[in-house]
């Protein structure tokens, strides 16, 4: 099986659409048609990229996109928004609610695959850098964790010398009294 692909979308027939281009492209698709449900769906499926539709009833892809982005398990999947309107602003409004992506409806089927391919491309370029950045992150503190340990088994015998001589002197009266 491909990536997996959530798609969040309340008209039946774009839904077909959508999960049908992404299969044919070799993508598992997901789909989801109450906005409502769209969350824990997330969390259940645990998609590599989000299609979510913008207009919807009861709740809105851009409400949805800005919970999702809250969310700590689902903040790093990418957002395909996909919207009928063209209205000036839409965009930088769906980009401000964390969206990675954005198509227009009607979509363009290559535009639309085309998109989904480059958000889960970018999406893996940022995991690989963020893997990246917190190994060598992770690199001085092990190095300096293992330094401290060092020091710490050195002193040891020096501040434990004293304190074994102190337990047995103790030890042989405990044992006696135990005895
Ligand atoms: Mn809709």
């Amino acid at each position: 099986m491909g990536q997996k692909i959530l798609v969040v979308e309340d008209n039946e027939l774009n839904l077909k659409l959508f999960c049908d281009l992404l299969r044919a492209h070799g993508y598992e698709a997901e789909p989801v048609r109450d906005g409502r449900e769209a969350v824990d769906r997330a969390h259940a499926f645990v998609p590599d990229l989000v299609v979510m539709d913008i207009q919807m009833p009861h709740v809105s892809g851009l409400e949805l996109i800005e919970q999702m982005k809250a969310d700590e398990d689902l903040k790093m999947t990418p957002i395909m928004a996909v919207t009928a309107y063209a209205a000036k602003g839409d965009e930088e409004r769906i980009r401000d609610a964390g969206a990675e992506g954005y198509v227009s409806k009607p979509i363009s089927v290559l535009r639309f695959v085309e998109a989904v391919q480059n958000l889960l491309t970018a999406a893996l370029a940022r995991a690989e850098e963020a893997a990246a950045a917190a190994e060598s992150a992770d690199q001085p503190v092990e190095a300096e964790a293992e330094a401290e340990a060092e020091t710490e088994t050195q002193e040891a015998p020096e501040d434990g010398a004293p304190s074994a001589d102190s337990a047995d002197a103790t030890d042989p009266e405990d044992e006696d009294g135990q005895a």
